[in-house]
Order: C-alpha cells, then sequence, then structure tokens
C-alpha cells in the first residue's frame, strides 16, 4: 500500500499518545544533536531528562572543528591574510600555528562520505526496504531523519518518514522525530508546516525544551503569528533564562514588523540578565536604523557602540558596513565614513587624526597592579608551585634593586631558537638591550648555571655581568616572577617572553581586570622576530595605539574583524572604520 504523508492537519491521531515525559531514548543525543546543527545552547538542566552522553558530544564536537577547518581552509585559499606586523594582530596566532607542523589542524582525519539520502518522498514499502539494508543502525529512524539534517533534505522527504512511522505505530510520532522534523520546517523556512508543528505541539505537550521552543521562536517571527514567539520566550523564562539566541530572534521578529519598544525592551531585558548580546542583534537595530528618525533611536545606537567599546567587542565585516550606512544616513549630520586601517604612529589613514593610545591612565595602572598582585601572584594558583620561603627572596630581592626597563623569562626567551645555543641566544638578546642603556632583569632556574652543551658559564658569566639575574629554584613557574617584576617596577617596564600568559588572565576576577591585563600586555609585552648568529635581534613594535571602539563626539573609530581573518581572543582586528562630520 503506497502511503503519502501529505499534510499533518489531516492527521490529528498522528501525534497522539506518546505521554511527554517518556520521551523516547534517542533524546539524549537530540539536544547535542540539535545544538551542533543549530548552535541551541545546551544549558538547559531543567528539560533535560537524560544527561548527554560525553563520547556523543566529543564525537560531535569533532565532527563540528572538521567542517570548520575545512571551510577555513577554504576561505583562507581565496584571500591573503592580511598584514600583521604585531604580535597581537588578528590572525597572527594563526599563521604562527601553520608555521607548526605538530598543529592539530593538521593531523585531522578526512570527512568521511555518508551514503545517498532519498531525494524524493518514498512510499511504506520503499522505507522498509531501505531500513532493511541498514539492519545494523538501532534506531533507524531517528538516525535517517538526523542524516537529512545534516544535508539538509527536502521537507517533502522527511514528511515521507513520519507519514512511515506514524502508519506503524498507531499514529504515533516521537517527540524527537517531530522536533527534528520541525528543524527542517524552520531551514527551509516552510512557514505552514512551522504553523502546523506548532499547532500540534501546544495542544499535545504542556511544556517543551529548549530545543523546541528555539526552533518555535526562530519560525514564527516571519510570520504574522510573531508574538506569540514572545509568549514563547515566557514559557522559557519559566524555567531559565533565554539565550541570547532566543533573544536575537525575538528582537529580529519584532524589527521585522516594525515593533521598535518591544525589540528595546528584550534588549534592556537581555543586558539587565548579564547575557552578551549577539553581534547580530545589534546589527538589526543599525539595520533597521536607517528608516528611523529622530534622536531617541539614535543616542540608543551610540550607546550600543558604547557598549562594545566598554565590553572590547569588535563588529564583523557586514556589521561595520550597516554601521556606516546608518551613520551615513542621518539627516543634516553629514557623516562620512571609509574603511581604513591605522599606521604604527597610532594615525589614522583615512583622516590623519591619533587615536587613542595603548598606555593606561596612572589610575588604571594602580587599579591593575593591585589585582594582578593579589589574584595573581598572591592568591593565584601559580604560586603555589613556589615556595614562601622563595616568594619572600624574590619581592626582597626587586625591593632593593631600582626599577627594570626590561623584564626577561630567561629560559623561554633562550629557547625561542632551539638551533642556538641557549646561552648564547639569551647574551645577544641581553647584550643589545644593555647597549641601550637599559635595566635588564633576568629571570632564570638554578640549573641553568650548571654548565653543559646548551648552557655555557662564560656565556653566563658575560650575562650576569650585563643584567640583574634572579635564580628560581627549578620547579618554579616564571610567570608569577616576571609579572610581578614588571609591575612593581612601574608603567614603563617592558618584558620579554614568548608565552602569552592567557592562564592569568583567565584567573583575573572580571571582565574589567581581564581586559585592563590585555591591554597592558599590548603595550608591554616584546616580541623577538628574528635572530641569527652573531647578528642583530629583532624586536617587534610594541602597539602604541588602543584598539578599542572610540569617539571625540565628532569622530567614531571603529575596529572591525575581517570575514576571512580568524582571531584569537587575544588578538586584535587590524582594519577600522573611520567615520567623522564634514565641515
Ligand atoms: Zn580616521
Amino acid at each position: 500500500m503506497t502511503f503519502y504523508f501529505t499534510g499533518i492537519r489531516s492527521f490529528p491521531k498522528l501525534w497522539k499518545s506518546n505521554p511527554y515525559l517518556g520521551l523516547g531514548p534517542g533524546h539524549s543525543s537530540l539536544s547535542v544533536f540539535l545544538k551542533d546543527c543549530y548552535g541551541i545552547k545546551n544549558q538547559e538542566k531543567w528539560f533535560s531528562l537524560k544527561t548527554v552522553c560525553p563520547q556523543n558530544t566529543k564525537a560531535m564536537n569533532l565532527l563540528v572543528a572538521k567542517a570548520r577547518y575545512v571551510r577555513k581552509k577554504d576561505e583562507g585559499s581565496s584571500k591573503q591574510v592580511s598584514a600583521d606586523s604585531h604580535m597581537f594582530a588578528a590572525g597572527a596566532a594563526k599563521k604562527r600555528s601553520q608555521m607548526n607542523p605538530l598543529s592539530k589542524e593538521h593531523v585531522l582525519p578526512p570527512v568521511k562520505n555518508i551514503f545517498q539520502l532519498p531525494t524524493k518522498p518514498l512510499n511504506s514499502e520503499e522505507w522498509d526496504k531501505l531500513k532493511e539494508d541498514f539492519k545494523e543502525k538501532a534506531n533507524f529512524e531517528n538516525w535517517i531523519i538526523s542524516q537529512m539534517i545534516k544535508c539538509h533534505s527536502s521537507v517533502d522527504v522527511a514528511k515521507s518518514v513520519l507519514a512511515w512511522v506514524a502508519a506503524k505505530n498507531n499514529g504515533i510520532v516521537g517527540y524527537d522525530l517531530l522536533v527534528k522534523y520541525l528543524y527542517l520546517c524552520v531551514f527551509h523556512k516552510q512557514t505552514s508546516e512551522i504553523i502546523d508543528v506548532y499547532e500540534i505541539m501546544k495542544a499535545r505537550y504542556k511544556r517543551l525544551e529548549s530545543g523546541a521552543y528555539t526552533l518555535l521562536i526562530r519560525g514564527l517571527i516571519h510570520t504574522d503569528r510573531w508574538r506569540e514567539a514572545l509568549l514563547l520566550l515566557e514559557d522559557i523564562k519559566k524555567v531559565m533564562i533565554p539565550s541570547k539566541k532566543n533573544y536575537n530572534d525575538c528582537i529580529q521578529g519584532a524589527l521585522f514588523h516594525q515593533d521598535v519598544n518591544v525589540a528595546w525592551n528584550l534588549y534592556q531585558e537581555l543586558l539587565g540578565h548579564d547575557i552578551v548580546p549577539m553581534l547580530e542583534t545589534l546589527k538589526a537595530f543599525f539595520d533597521f536604523g536607517k528608516d528611523m528618525k529622530g534622536d531617541q533611536y539614535s543616542n540608543k545606537l551610540q550607546d550600543i557602540l558604547l557598549y562594545l567599546r566598554n565590553n572590547q567587542l569588535y563588529p564583523g565585516e557586514s556589521f561595520a558596513h550597516s554601521i556606516k550606512t546608518w551613520f551615513e544616513s542621518v539627516p543634516g549630520e553629514h557623516w562620512k565614513g571609509q574603511f581604513t586601517t591605522i599606521q604604527q604612529s597610532g594615525q589614522c589613514l583615512g583622516c590623519g587624526k591619533t587615536v587613542e593610545s595603548i598606555h593606561l591612565s596612572s589610575e588604571e595602572y594602580e587599579f591593575l597592579k593591585e589585582k594582578i598582585m593579589r589574584d595573581v601572584i598572591d592568591g593565584g594558583d601559580q604560586y603555589k608551585k613556589t615556595t614562601p620561603q622563595e616568594l619572600k627572596r624574590f619581592q626582597n630581592f626587586v625591593k632593593y634593586h631600582p626599577p627594570f626597563d626590561i623584564v626577561i623569562d630567561g629560559l623561554n626567551v633562550a629557547k625561542m631558537f632551539p638551533k642556538a645555543r641557549e646561552s648564547q641566544v639569551l647574551l645577544d638578546v641581553v647584550s643589545q638591550l644593555a647597549k641601550q642603556n637599559l635595566q635588564v632583569l633576568v629571570l632564570g632556574r638554578k640549573h641553568m648555571l650548571k654548565q653543559n652543551s646548551r648552557w655555557r658559564k662564560d656565556d653566563m658569566e658575560k650575562v650576569q655581568k650585563q643584567a640583574s639575574f634572579f635564580f628560581a629554584d627549578n620547579i618554579s613557574e616564571d610567570d608569577p616572577f616576571l609579572l610581578y617584576a614588571t609591575l612593581h617596577s612601574g608603567n614603563h617596564c617592558k618584558f620579554i617572553t614568548k608565552d602569552l600568559m592567557r592562564d592569568h588572565k583567565a584567573c583575573l576576577p572580571d571582565a574589567k581586570t581581564q581586559r585592563l591585563f590585555f591591554k597592558w600586555q599590548q603595550g608591554h609585552q616584546l616580541a623577538i622576530v628574528s635572530k641569527h648568529p652573531g647578528s642583530k635581534v629583532t624586536f617587534q613594535h610594541i602597539l602604541i595605539y588602543d584598539t578599542v571602539v572610540q569617539t571625540t563626539g565628532d569622530s567614531w573609530h571603529i575596529p572591525y574583524d575581517d570575514d576571512v581573518v580568524e582571531r584569537y581572543s587575544y588578538e586584535v582586528p587590524t582594519k577600522w572604520l573611520c567615520l567623522h562630520r564634514k565641515t
């Protein structure tokens, strides 16, 4: 018998029974699956009936990572990574990792091909036969629809699976299958199907899990019934804080339907929960703003820019275009925007103005110093690797020396050039700095003083003549000593290490301190770019300007992320949007 599943409305029986709490065995993998396909956060303990199998998560993450890697590689080939002249430039870390043959990304196995999915709806006999071919799959129905999601199969084909399952099970279709079907409907923007599934779920279940809510919200915002998405958001709020994606969808729905007040209220609510909004949400306000006149809306958009500044966030390329377009659309203000870069001197190549300095004000410096002394050095785990006696010895050492200009992580610097002798590298670096009359402190380990092929005594004696030295026990961590000595010496003092000290950033107490640390690091960390035996050591220049959204009232300078450059969290963009008023 041929049984085509033509419309959900005509099969009300299909969705009956199957009590809500009796979700099928596939449920545990559902949230993981949707999370990866759809970016749904799996934070909702309230709804999870079973915990997610860690192996599944790992496998999924690997798949996602592979997919991402393949995509990035493709993009990279189409355009060259922009010039990075400093260590913190966007894309610089990626380049460094590509030079390293041991980089994890290069050992990923190739992605396996999956079998050819049906491209048109099948009848029950055909599905039966296919199931027979895949006997080894424990839950063929769930597996096949998951494959369809991966390949974005058409809604019709997925529907024929549901019809076949319903026919076999007295009209029962499991919750998992239904949600996965909803996923495909939302993906293909099949509005009427979305509304049908929504009606069925409303009738059948008192409450849904957040994956389904998220899909329904996303599906409904483009329909006349978009306000019902706000009700679903209220349902989520009864048990948890909605995700930034949920807020994004509702705000976009409100803007799309010209309800500006609802949109701003949702935005305020999101900020009230300390959620960092999606850049897409902020972009939507700018896109919609082109048709809005009046100071009120305009002031709110400027607040968004200040939010980016305070949270050290950078718009993406298309968001930057939206910001430019909005400024240029403000009547009577004559804004002109251009995409540009900043010179090493800190001058904008577009308008010639100098952007903000990287140097911390004395208040900022004192604040950061105090926090680091307290949280990283005294309280942090790092110092547990040293002894209180050694700490005291070091503090006294620093106290009885005049402030240093440069603090060097001796071991780390010596290992920068594997082919050269370690003591020779250290000597070359120290000699060059000493020639410039700089007060240099080298932090080292006791083992460096033992004569061997890597550490020669005569080299080390020369180093000690030109620099102060502190030798810690061989087991101590260098970083906290490095931070302590540099900060203790004052705002002018720089440091050299290859290490980017990300661990310390993580143990800093709050976002404000982390941002100041990042800014201080950019302005104070010297990097060595090259050294040939017997020749000069070349240092990378230190940024003297701060890469952050900034304004002078009649100008804005906004760093933004290039779409094709992958930027690590400790790097900053190199491209800027320069906006100024024509006078
Ligand atoms: Zn400019």
